[in-house]
């Protein structure tokens, strides 16, 4: 069973109005794969959500980087996962290490996060959306010394991890699971390195941070070629 590649941008907590504007000018200029071949999915902060969603070209798609872990309510400084969809944002970056490392993150707090998502995407189509793209079929594999570093894990190690994933995948869920679940690698991805990198057959796409605003950010998509 195929796995559509997938390129996801996270912008961090980065960019002002012009910036943000530039990149997105930039990417809809591009000339890619078409979505049958890659899904592109950008992830800017909060406040420029509505300005990248309304701005994007439509083929590629517009993450969050978080989301509350629960319904929305008397929770100062959150935003929760209705507010996201309601924008039209079925999509989010839930776990991310920086998050983990600097506000401590927990697995168990993580995986609640998925919740909300589930009783949101209700609808079975809506429902099997919501697990290839943001929650479940989407599954970031990124090395934590690899992350903002510089340093790249080579094309066999991280075919070696992503192996070793989908044999767990296989064992614990379901052979449908393991064959469908996109396991993306993360970690200093870069245009000189994507293309080996993505060549590997249990690398089925990147998380890019800091390339991700840059003009490389093209040449990563083209990867999927
Ligand atoms: C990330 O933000 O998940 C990431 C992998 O960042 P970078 O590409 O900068 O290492």
């Amino acid at each position: 069973m195929g796995r559509k590649f997938f390129v996801g941008g996270n912008w961090k907590c980065t960019g002002t109005t012009e910036e943000v504007k530039k990149i997105v000018s930039n990417l809809n200029d591009a000339q890619v794969p078409s979505f049958d071949v890659v899904e592109v999915v950008v992830s800017p902060p909060y406040v420029f959500l509505p300005l990248v969603k309304n701005s994007l070209r439509p083929d590629f798609h517009v993450a969050a980087q978080n989301c509350w872990v629960k319904k929305g309510g008397a929770f100062t400084g959150e935003v929760s996962a209705e507010m996201l969809v309601n924008l039209g944002i079925p999509w989010v970056i839930l776990g991310h290490s920086e998050r983990r490392s600097l506000l401590n993150e927990s697995n168990e707090f993580v995986g609640d996060k998925d919740l909300p998502w589930r009783s949101l995407l209700h609808k079975p189509k809506q429902l099997q959306r919501g697990y290839q793209t943001g929650l479940m079929l989407s599954w970031p594999m990124s090395p934590v010394w690899a992350i903002g570093t510089g340093k790249v894990a080579s094309p066999a190690q991280a075919q070696e991890v992503h192996s070793e994933l989908r044999k767990w995948l296989h064992a614990n869920t379901s052979p449908e699971v393991a064959a469908t679940t996109r396991i993306i690698y993360g970690g200093s991805v870069n245009g000189a390195n994507c293309k080996e990198l993505g060549a590997k057959p249990d690398v089925d796409g990147f998380l890019v941070g800091g390339a991700s605003l840059k003009p490389e950010f093209i040449d990563i998509i083209k990867a999927a070629e």
